[in-house]
């Protein structure tokens, strides 16, 4: 256990916050007695890059570290693997493609742990990890035994899952159980990655190729966390109701949107934020990214209230606009 630690370096943001106690855990059996006879408040961290430290840490904050891939079950079409929830998603991913296991490929390069994944159910250029989740194992806190969750249980929507509401600060994610396909499986047509490809003249791509334009696009899109301090997507692409749809399409003809159903389609926030003028825009030390609308920045210095600020002025602003009330994404402490 240490004491009064400096979390700056271990958040993506880079923003100084105190933590009275830390510690790490590289097994259930190390998670269970760190947690069994503490009454302080706790938090539990990955790779911290989906939070957003605006104060101290009053308690524990306890980092995961459980690591371990191993085979579950294998046949000729699907293998089951055991993940340990401390592994770094990508390098995760960089093992499934090295071992022809298809599924994953889209998401190369999320910073972050294996364990947070099934949080917000993470998903970039067309897939989420609901589409390849088996179960998971985590540890309640309150009694220290092992509950395991199946995909329903887990709850998953868009940037959702039950560990961010009913079920919040009860759990330790420790294992995820993931099915991935043994028989090539390959999608390119999100987003930019076939032009990518063809780019680099491959009409048949392997996933390691898939994997490689995904880190190529995604490099030149967004800010890398070691150079610039930020948490990906700042605000969740808010689902609209049709009828404010074409009301703010009156106005912004080229408004864009994805069909969700009869009566809402998903509105990108980042094209919100830039067609407010946020874009680019620096408030003293942080400030929305130049490149990428979505991202807030810090571009060294900055305080989480800075940057909760930040995004506050934005979601008003947004909203006088458009009539949109965006929705944080980041994990706000
Ligand atoms: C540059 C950049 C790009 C990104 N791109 C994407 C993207 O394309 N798609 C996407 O979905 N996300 C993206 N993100 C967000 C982030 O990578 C994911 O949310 C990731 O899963 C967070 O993992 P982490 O280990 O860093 O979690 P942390 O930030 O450490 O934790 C996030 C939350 O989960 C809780 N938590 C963490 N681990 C556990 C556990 N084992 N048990 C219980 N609770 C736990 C924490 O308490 C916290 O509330 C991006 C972030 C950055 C910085």
């Amino acid at each position: 256990m240490e004491y009064n630690i400096d979390l700056k370096n271990f958040t993506t943001f880079g923003v100084s916050a105190n933590a009275k106690k830390f510690a790490t855990f590289s097994t259930e059996e190390e998670a269970r007695n760190l947690t069994k006879n503490n009454n302080e408040a706790l938090l539990i961290l990955g790779g911290g890059s989906n939070v957003l430290l605006t104060q101290d840490f009053n308690g524990l904050v306890l980092k995961n570290e459980i690591k371990g891939i191993s085979i579950i079950e294998k046949n000729n079409v699907t293998v089951v693997l055991k993940v340990g929830a401390g592994e770094e998603w990508h390098n995760f991913v960089l093992h499934t493609i090295e071992n022809g296991y298809f599924g994953i490929e889209n998401m190369s390069l999320i910073p972050g742990s294996v364990g947070a994944s099934p949080m917000q159910n993470i998903g970039a250029y067309g897939v989420e990890i609901k589409d390849v989740f088996e179960k998971l194992e985590a540890l309640e806190i309150e009694t220290g035994e092992i509950h395991t969750f199946t995909k329903e249980a887990c709850a998953f929507g868009y940037r959702e899952s039950v560990f961010k509401h009913a079920l919040k600060g009860k759990f330790i994610i420790t294992h995820v159980y993931f099915h991935l396909s043994l028989v090539e499986k390959i999608s390119t047509k999100y987003g930019a990655i076939e032009q990518e490809l063809l780019k680099n003249g491959i009409s048949n791509p392997t996933s390691k190729d898939v994997s490689n334009a995904v880190i190529a696009i995604r490099s030149s899109k967004l800010p890398n966390p070691k150079d610039l301090g930020n948490a990906g997507s700042f605000f969740k692409n808010p689902v609209v109701p049709i009828k404010l749809y074409n009301k703010i399409r009156e106005t912004f003809s080229n408004v864009p949107s994805y069909p969700i159903d009869e009566n809402s389609v998903k509105v990108p926030a980042g094209w919100l934020i830039e067609s407010a003028g946020w874009k680019g825009k620096k408030i003293g030390a942080c400030g929305v990214h130049v490149n990428q609308a979505l991202v807030l920045v810090n571009y060294g210095g900055a305080t989480g209230n800075d940057i909760l600020n930040l995004s506050t002025e934005i979601i008003e602003n947004v909203y006088q606009k458009f009539g949109i009330v965006l929705e944080r994404e980041v994990n706000i402490l």
